[in-house]
């Protein structure tokens, strides 16, 4: 007797809503991928392979609650302080 088993392996994996780096969730995060991993967004790898931290991830990540209670509009002109080079 065969047993059809497939089905399960079509649930994709839950991705993570909420990501540690620039604190964005599966819609908003900004991070780039990782060429040696290829995720995105894991803590491990700005400490281990080799990315870097853009300044708005920083900012993002430094002033998510508060970003939280601004509007998009404010969220904009928050941003705008922080220089072009993004
Ligand atoms: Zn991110
Ligand atoms: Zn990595």
């Amino acid at each position: 007797m065969r047993i059809r088993n497939f089905d399960r392996y079509y649930d994709p994996p839950e991705p993570p809503d909420f990501c540690e780096v620039c604190c964005g969730n599966s819609d908003t995060c900004i991070c780039p991928e990782c060429p040696i991993c290829e995720t995105y967004g894991d803590p491990i790898c700005y400490t281990e392979h080799g990315l870097k931290r853009s300044i708005i991830q920083i900012v993002r990540h430094d002033n998510f609650h508060v970003l939280n209670q601004l509007t998009l509009k404010k969220e904009e002109e928050f941003f705008s302080q922080f220089p072009e080079e993004l």
